[in-house]
């Protein structure tokens, strides 16, 4: 009964939209003993070349379900982990766990890590890095962090020494919800990334919408003009997949071609051929399979 009405006093929440001083203080009591409650876990989504389908790695997505607020998503409990420092926790735990899972693979996949602004700018963040591929065995290639641009912004020059840090371990940088905060163009020549990750928002309709197809094609042009990988986060139809094929894009994720779901639901995918069914991507080019 407890547990039903957590769930109903959390929808009570949303309905609320904002939440009010004391809603976000439960939140943060609860998010503190999650960790040790063993509440919280972690999901994967798949992450494929849009030409050939293969899966190229999974990013990490963490999950929160508590017995008295329900599932608690994490656009809403990140950002009062990042307030409370929780985040520190969370985001230590989170790498671990998604380093081990992927050491347990049977192919040489990336595993893609959500790096919050709090951890990016704690004093020893590379040395955490390193002792979680140390622990896990995985090797720093197969790390993919994911890093928004908005983090940067807080002191562009200790992010740049940062941000080099990790380079050197041999992780790769992946630039996170890309078009999206305070975007400036020189942030992803400045920056050691190996990745551009389109928004879902630019996503969206981009097959019919020609403000968003513009952004898109503008973004590839840029990754094309760099050098570097672009992935389109967010893809929800045949459509926009079939848009982004034809314009080259490199790599997408997104709900059409695999929800975030425990990785006992992708084991097989890693262990046959690691491709996502035909169907789904009917439009190979030939070239890079
Ligand atoms: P993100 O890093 O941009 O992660 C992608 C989000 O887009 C995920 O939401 C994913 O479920 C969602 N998504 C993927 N494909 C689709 C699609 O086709 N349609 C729609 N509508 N959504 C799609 P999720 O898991 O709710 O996470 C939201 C945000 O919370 C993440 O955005 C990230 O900023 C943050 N987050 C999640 N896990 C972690 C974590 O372990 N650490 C940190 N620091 N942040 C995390
Ligand atoms: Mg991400
Ligand atoms: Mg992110
Ligand atoms: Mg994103």
């Amino acid at each position: 009964r407890a547990k039903a009405e957590g769930r109903n006093t959390y929808r009570f929440f949303e309905a609320n939209m904002g939440l009010e001083a004391k809603e976000r203080r439960l939140i943060e009591q609860e998010l503190r003993l999650a960790l040790a409650r063993t509440e919280i876990r972690m999901v994967y989504q798949p992450q494929m070349q849009i030409d050939t389908g293969i899966i190229t790695g999974f990013e990490a997505l963490m999950r929160w379900q508590n017995p008295r607020l329900g599932d608690v998503p994490p656009t809403t409990f990140i950002p009062i982990a990042e307030e409370s420092g929780v985040i520190l926790q969370l985001g230590e735990w989170a790498l671990f766990v998604a380093c081990q899972e992927a050491a347990s693979w049977e192919r040489p996949l990336t595993v893609a890590v959500n790096v919050s602004a709090v951890q990016l700018y704690s004093h020893d963040f590379p040395q955490r890095v390193h002792n979680a591929l140390l622990q896990t065995g995985l090797q720093p290639h197969r790390l993919e962090l994911e890093i928004t641009e908005t983090s940067l912004i807080k002191d562009t020059n200790r992010a740049l020494v940062t941000l080099r840090q990790l380079k050197s371990l041999g992780v790769r940088i992946a630039m996170d919800d890309f078009g999206t905060g305070y975007s400036s163009l020189s942030n992803v020549r400045a920056f050691p990334f190996d990745m551009i990750k389109i928004d879902r928002s630019f996503i969206k309709s981009v097959d019919k919408n020609e403000q968003a197809a513009a952004i898109v094609k503008a973004v590839l042009g840029l990754g094309r003009g760099l050098g570097l990988p672009v992935l389109a986060e967010g893809i929800e139809t045949p459509d926009e997949l079939k848009f982004l094929a034809g314009e080259l894009c490199t790599a997408g994720q997104g709900f059409y071609l695999g929800e975030p779901a425990p990785m006992e639901s992708f084991r097989h995918l890693i262990h046959d051929r690691g491709q996502i069914g035909g169907e789904v991507v009917p439009f190979k080019r030939g070239s890079a399979g």
